[in-house]
């Protein structure tokens, strides 16, 4: 496929792929060089000496991983973060838009700005996630978000993630020293991080920094590699392996050819002729709960044509066993299809077809499709007594699945 992009044409068919891509390629920018924790060599003095801070071994792991990804000294960043958070052990008590908003009210007018941009960085966060954003902890007085205590700001404008998170969290911090000159002075970069501590408080991080630094000896992680933002050249490379990407289909998180799904959904068993279990109800097999339905069952003839309830791109049609993983987690078995798509609020939208009757499939993985068209005929396979569909909706997270994102009421999005 050529990628010579030759006139407005090729943005007109294929923006969404460019776009898609270009925000890949500054995911990509951002987020350093990810280092594995689990590759990282720890000597017993470190892990002693860790321990005598009440640092885990893990956590040990996280913070040197992720200071090495933005090319931070580790021992910077665990004296930095001793006296910044306890080393990461809080993600604060307060509500992040109630203490940002309380900010703006009592701001001067001239940095009432700067709150409400912290107001659209924790929209741009919830939606993100998939999450409310009442739901985003934030330290009160402020609301910093993460256990490394940053605004949602720069947490965002890092790109932003689980702020749950110890290694993201760390990376988000080393950003952030970056950004205030940590190549230049690493005491300069703690006083800009956070100039009300005053010089007290940068010289307890020095002083804390200088203790690690004297357990970093011998073997222990002597590694610090040179990490460079990516040339230039490097990141016109990776932007055209995900436009390739993108434009071949394999978009990874996909984001096809396909408007958005506008809030409703098509039912995707018209001639269906009863319900069986609801959103919700309780699931028992042998007498044991074992989940509460994540989805509906349309029980109907067996044969009948079942729909494709969105535009959207398909990503799975393919036998899933009862008895494998991926079926007790999505509690969907048989034949199952899964098409992906995203609402018009940016958030992803992921449907999932069950128990489908064998060798009925209509398409195919990679396939895109219209909202109405037929996927596979309704049968009675997988984990299934009688002829339904299972269909389930799953809204927000990440990847071909929506993984992370939450099950929604399909009767609501079909709108009976
Ligand atoms: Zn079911």
């Amino acid at each position: 496929m050529s990628l010579i992009p030759s006139n407005a044409r090729f943005f007109n068919a294929n923006g969404v792929h460019v776009a898609r891509a270009l925000e890949r390629t500054l995911a990509w920018i951002y987020s350093g060089i990810p280092v594995d924790p689990g590759s990282i060599i720890l000597t017993d003095e470190l892990i002693a000496y860790a321990q005598s801070e009440g640092v885990s071994e893990e956590k040990l792991r996280d913070f040197i991983a992720a200071s090495y990804s933005q090319a931070i000294r580790p021992y910077h960043m665990l004296g930095f973060a001793k006296i910044e958070s306890h080393y990461c052990s809080n993600i604060g008590g307060g509500v992040a838009i109630d203490e940002v908003w309380k900010r703006y009210y009592s701001a001067p007018l001239g940095s009432k700005a700067w709150w409400l941009a912290n107001v659209a960085a924790l929209k741009v966060l919830a939606l993100q996630l998939g999450v409310d954003i009442r739901s985003i902890p934030g330290s009160i007085g402020a609301g910093a978000i993460s256990c490394m205590q940053i605004m949602p700001v720069n947490w965002v404008r890092f790109g932003g993630g689980d702020y749950e998170n110890v290694y993201i969290s760390v990376v988000r911090a080393g950003q952030y020293l970056n950004a205030t000159g940590y190549k230049n002075s690493f005491p300069e970069a703690v006083h800009r991080y956070n100039p009300n501590g005053g010089q007290a408080y940068v010289d307890m991080v020095v002083a804390a920094a200088a203790a690690w630094e004297a357990h970093f000896t011998g073997s222990a992680p002597d590694q610090e590699p040179e990490l460079d933002k990516p040339s230039f050249l490097m990141t016109v490379a990776i932007f055209l392996e995900f436009l390739n990407q993108e434009m071949s289909g394999d978009g990874g998180d996909g984001g096809g050819p396909v408007p958005p799904v506008d809030g409703k959904l098509v039912h995707p068993f018209p001639t269906f002729t009863g319900y069986g279990y609801l959103f919700g109800s309780p699931v028992y097999v042998g007498g044991v709960w074992v989940i509460d339905h994540p989805g509906t069952d349309f029980i109907g003839p067996l044969g009948d044509p079942i729909l494709a309830s969105h535009n959207g791109k398909i990503t799975w049609a393919q036998y899933l066993s009862r008895f494998s993983w991926l079926a007790v987690r999505w509690w969907i078995s048989g034949n199952v299809v899964i098409n992906q798509s995203y609402l018009e609020d940016g958030r992803q939208i992921c449907t999932f077809n069950g128990h489908g009757l064998d060798n009925s499939y209509s398409v195919q993985k990679g396939d895109t499709v219209t909202a109405g068209e037929q996927i596979m005929r309704n049968g009675n396979t997988g984990f299934s007594s009688a002829p339904h569909d299972h269909f389930a909706v799953k809204v927000g997270g990440s990847g071909p699945y929506c993984d992370g994102g939450s099950w929604e009421d399909p009767l609501k999005w079909i709108g009976k």
